[in-house]
């Protein structure tokens, strides 16, 4: 046997709620998105509650529960239907944490054919409350039937992904247009695939650039000419240092929405395995020396496939706007009248930091950190080199491998101490992530000798001396010796 669910219109509908702690808080903040009028039995109420009593929100009666409450005819005011009725309540919650109460409670309601929760308690429960997915007036609702409540709110979290912020005002829009698109579709099959072009479509990616005019237009468009071919679009999106766990919800979402993935050899496997299945991939990386060929194919490739009427995602390892030429190809897009959008990713230098336990600023040890790029000499020559020489700031070198030499050279020569503490971060957040850690006057000889390759981040600084002891990720940092009041966390 199953539950049989059902969606209740509880606007001004009179609920006594049994208790008021946080428990019942959490309740009763739904049972008021729902417009229900709600009475809450208490002898104490938590602050939120307090404050909503306060407010005239809710109703507060200060006191044990006893039957007389479910028995109110007019709870709060409501006018009584003409007494027919043994309780004027629609609903009960019970949300106490007393055992024998909550049976009481629930047998009274029963008794008087009030629906009855109890919190937590199936069994005693004429109706669950179901773990829901927001985005209203669209709403999934989940249950186990009491199962296995864990279960519901794990599959709740992944529809929670699953599940466009646009969706909300999608619906909202769809629901004030209702009656045109029947009129234009009156056959069921050609409605329904005008709403299936909806979701995918240029409103609904309108709505998630927070965009309602024009989407309400795009709407209007879509309604007058639903032949319309769907514009193609690129999403400029960062894929994250090489974990699939730091890719933003965003990211996740256009890489299932794509038809074509072109992404850099940055972009590890677990994160490309998270893509469409269907979707065409593209590798587009670069290899040393030939950078503005490669470029110039991406920009074609770019073109070629939002031309075409694709959902083009742009994967880049990483921020796309952070030493990844996001701006160029936007400016290219841009100039060609594609349209565009950018996810942002976490950059190698936060991801870097983070898995090698080293906070990039710390009260005690840096008030500043930068950004730095250093692939080769011109770069080199570039950089204000006596302000990265300052003292109490972190540096977060980009593809730096090569420049280690020439690094320390200016550092030292600019005044940098030679005991200033480093970490090179090669393959951060991934199985073979490997820190290597030593002093300024040590650098490119470590990283020689422990080998490392590209992609690799060196953060230099006062806080990089605390990848010793902060560690948590993978191996322990290798490399010099650690100092004597560090060499047991070594
Ligand atoms: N847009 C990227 C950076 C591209 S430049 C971002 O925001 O992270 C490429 C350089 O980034 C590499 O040479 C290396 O210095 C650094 N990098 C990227 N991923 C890395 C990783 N997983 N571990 C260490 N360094 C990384």
């Amino acid at each position: 046997m199953s539950l049989y669910p059902l969606f209740a219109d509880l606007r001004q509908r009179a609920v006594l709620v049994v208790g008021g702690g946080a428990v019942a808080a959490r309740k009763i903040d739904g049972l008021l998105r729902a417009g229900a009028a709600v009475t809450v039995v208490a002898p104490a109420l938590e602050p939120t509650l307090a404050a909503l009593a306060a407010h005239a929100r809710i109703r507060h009666v200060a006191a044990r529960y006893a039957d007389e409450w479910l028995d109110e005819v007019s709870p709060g005011g409501e006018k009584s239907n003409g007494g027919d009725e043994p309780s004027g309540y629609w609903l009960v919650i019970v949300a106490t944490s007393d055992g024998a109460l909550n049976r009481r409670i629930a047998a009274a309601a029963q008794r008087r054919r009030v629906f009855v929760n109890v919190v937590d308690d199936g069994t005693l429960s004429s109706f669950h409350v179901p773990a829901v997915v927001d985005r209203a007036p669209l709403q999934v609702a989940i249950s186990s039937g009491g199962a296995a409540p864990m279960l519901a709110r794990l599959l709740r979290e992944r529809l929670e992904t699953m599940l466009d912020d646009a969706l909300g005002p999608l619906a909202a829009l769809a629901a004030r247009f209702r009656a045109r698109i029947r009129a234009r579709h009156p056959e069921p099959a050609a409605r329904r695939r005008f709403y299936s072009s909806l979701f995918g479509g240029a409103v609904a990616d309108l709505l998630r650039k927070h965009q309602p005019a024009l989407a309400e237009a795009a709407f209007e468009a879509a309604v007058q000419a639903p032949a319309a071919p769907i514009a193609g679009s690129v999403a400029l999106v960062g894929a994250g240092p090489g974990d699939p766990g730091l890719l933003t919800l965003k990211a996740l979402r256009a890489l299932n929405e794509a038809d074509v993935i072109l992404h850099d050899r940055l972009v590890g496997p677990g994160v490309l395995a998270l893509a469409r299945r269907d979707a065409t991939m593209i590798e587009v990386g670069k290899t040393g020396g030939a950078h503005s060929t490669a470029q110039e194919r991406i920009h074609a490739l770019l073109l070629e496939h939002a031309r075409a009427g694709r959902r083009v995602v742009r994967l880049k390892g990483g921020d796309p706007f952070v030493f990844g030429r996001g701006g160029e190809e936007l400016e290219f897009l841009r100039a060609h009248g594609i349209g565009y959008e950018v996810v942002p990713g976490i950059t190698a230098a936060l991801a870097c930091a983070a898995y090698a336990g080293v906070p990039l600023t710390h009260r005690a040890h840096a008030q500043s950190v930068r950004f730095v790029t250093a692939h080769c000499r011109d770069s080199l020559d570039m950089l204000d080199w006596r302000a990265l020489a300052q003292e109490r700031q972190t540096l977060a070198v980009y593809m730096g491998v090569a420049g280690l030499e020439t690094l320390r050279e200016r550092l030292l020569a600019h005044g940098r101490a030679a005991a200033t503490p480093f970490a090179l971060v090669e393959n951060g957040s991934t199985e073979t992530q490997r820190v290597i850690a030593g002093t300024l006057n040590q650098l490119p000889e470590l990283a020689n000798a422990h080998r490392v390759r590209t992609p690799a981040l060196l953060i230099l600084g006062e806080v990089a001396a605390l990848a010793r002891t902060l560690h948590w990720y993978g191996t322990p940092p290798l490399g010099g010796a650690p100092g004597p009041s560090l060499r047991h966390a070594a």
